[in-house]
This record gives C-alpha cells, structure tokens and sequence, in this order.
C-alpha cells in the first residue's frame, strides 16, 4: 500500500491509500470501532491489525471514498514527525568525494546529525530561499525509511522487522551555514529544508531497498543519478548504528544519505535559485516535485 496525507477542500487533514489504478480512497472515513486512521502515525502504531483491518476495508470501497486528486492538497505523509528526522551524512563514497574535495576522507562509522520537524513540506510546496540567511541553498536525493515499531539495541539480521515503509526525502542544505557552523544543525534545519513524500509505500511491496535507482533533477536537468546499492552504510547498519543504546520509535523518519552530484559538487558550484523546480525520484517509489521560492 501506498500511503498519503492530504487536505480536504474545507481544510481538514486527512489519510489515504492510493491504488494502482492512481486513485486515491480517503481511509480517514474507513475506520471501524476502535481502529480509526487519522493520520499515517494511527497506522504505523496500530501495527499489523491496523494493516489486516485495512486490507478489509479497501476491499469493499465505497465510490464516496475515492478522492478527486484536483480537490485535494497533498502533505508530507507525516507533516509533524514526533521528534527529529535522523540524517546520515556522507554515506556514498563518490559524494564523500566531492564534499571533501578530493581529500580522501574515510568514513569509518555512519555520520548521525538530525534536522528539526519543522522543515519538512510535502512534494508541491515551495522551498524557501532564505536569501537573507544563506546563498548556497543545495539539493540532495535520499531514501527515506520510516521506524515501524519501537525498538532499542537492534541487530542487523532483525532491523528491517522495525521498518513501516519508504519515501523519497530532499535533504536540502544551506551549505554556508553548514560549513560556518561546524555542527550541521542549523544549515540542515531551515524552514522548509525537508521535503518528504509524496507517499509512503509500506515494505512489503518494496523487496529491494538496497538496489533503487535514484536520481535528482534542476529544472529538467539531471544533476544526481545513482543506486541505493552504492551506500556505504547499508539500512540494516545505520538501523543497528542509531538504536545502540538509543530507542527509534514508531514513526522515525531516517533520510539515509545522497549521492554524487550535489551542487557543492560542480565547479563552480550550482546552488539552487528561486524559481528552481527539483524533481527527487526513487525508482518504485515516487517523484518528489518543490519549487524554490
Ligand atoms: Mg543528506
């Protein structure tokens, strides 16, 4: 299943699945009993009844349920997520390349930073330029992973046991204030700085995360292309990495790192204006559209 957060035309925020044939069935007017779906999260957390009660329903769809796309705005599958979104930073070897500048840095252990809930937009909203904090606004295509369950110390061979689904995330970065800043918090945690969606696919319809074709677009031009085979640290690792000691709950967004081709990469460096459209896509999952504005 594929899942999406919209708003209704009086503003209500609303949970859908989109079927094959593309259309979308409100699920938020589905619930029964004591399982509604208000939201992505009541589905994560509802855990494996809220998925077999929802395949129940979608069975027997009424035609009141299915959505016309022209009276809905898509959101962020998770517009609020609970806490930070977990990053890995450097995590294929020929990006690690161009921001290093050829310096031949190793990257012995994942690189954990996080940006704040409050960037994250859904696929169609505007990127801000920020132009009065920053000039050097830049992209980067990620696989998101979204935490199903809550788990603490968890080994490799059992991580993809606490994944929900996948989703397409633009990590987007205010290169000057991550370099003045040392830490990468604040050129990581811009308004806007996280576009997220514009779905979740749940994993079982996703068997091979580690081999998707990625790509990133300016304006129609291809500036990153590369495989999710090519990450350094796989899923399972940054799974295993992150929950050391530390808990990951059910609806953790990890955003698991970019590749070659950011605009820090080119020279000279091609950072994002206003007006830019930047088109992330992930091969089986989606393609996640912003303008810069
Ligand atoms: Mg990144």
């Amino acid at each position: 299943m594929k899942f999406i957060t919209f708003l209704t035309k009086d503003e209500q925020e609303h949970v859908g699945v989109i079927k094959e044939s593309g259309e979308v069935i409100d699920i938020t007017v589905l619930g029964r009993e004591h399982l509604y779906f208000n939201s992505v999260l009541d589905i994560i957390l509802g855990g494996k009844e809220a998925m077999d009660v929802l395949g129940g329903l979608l069975k027997t769809v009424a035609e009141e349920s299915i959505v016309k796309k022209e009276e809905i705005k898509i959101l962020a599958p998770i517009p609020v997520p609970m806490r930070n979104i977990y990053c890995v930073g450097l995590n294929y070897a020929k990006h690690t390349e161009e921001f290093s500048k050829g310096k031949g840095e190793t990257i012995e252990h994942p690189i954990i930073f996080s940006k704040v809930p409050t960037t994250v937009i859904g696929s169609e909203e505007d990127i801000c330029a920020h132009e009065d904090v920053t000039n050097e606004v830049d992209y980067e295509a990620e696989l998101g992973v979204i935490i199903g369950k809550d788990g603490k110390d968890i080994p490799r061979d059992k991580a993809y046991e606490y994944v929900f689904g996948y989703t397409v995330i633009n990590d987007v970065t205010a290169r000057d204030l991550q370099r003045m800043h040392k830490q990468w918090l604040l050129g990581k945690s811009l308004d806007t700085f996280c576009p997220i969606g514009p779905h979740i696919i749940h994993k079982n319809e996703l068997n091979n995360p580690d081999n998707l074709d990625i790509s990133c677009k300016v304006n129609g031009e291809v500036r990153q292309s590369s495989n999710t085979k090519h990450m350094i640290f796989d899923i399972p690792e940054i799974i295993s990495t992150i929950s050391k000691g530390h808990t990951l709950n059910a609806g953790d967004i990890i955003a698991t790192g970019t590749c070659e081709g950011v605009g820090m990469g080119f020279e000279p460096p091609k950072y994002l204006n206003k007006g830019d459209v930047v088109e992330v896509e992930i091969e089986k999952i989606g393609v996640l559209r912003n303008t810069v504005s």
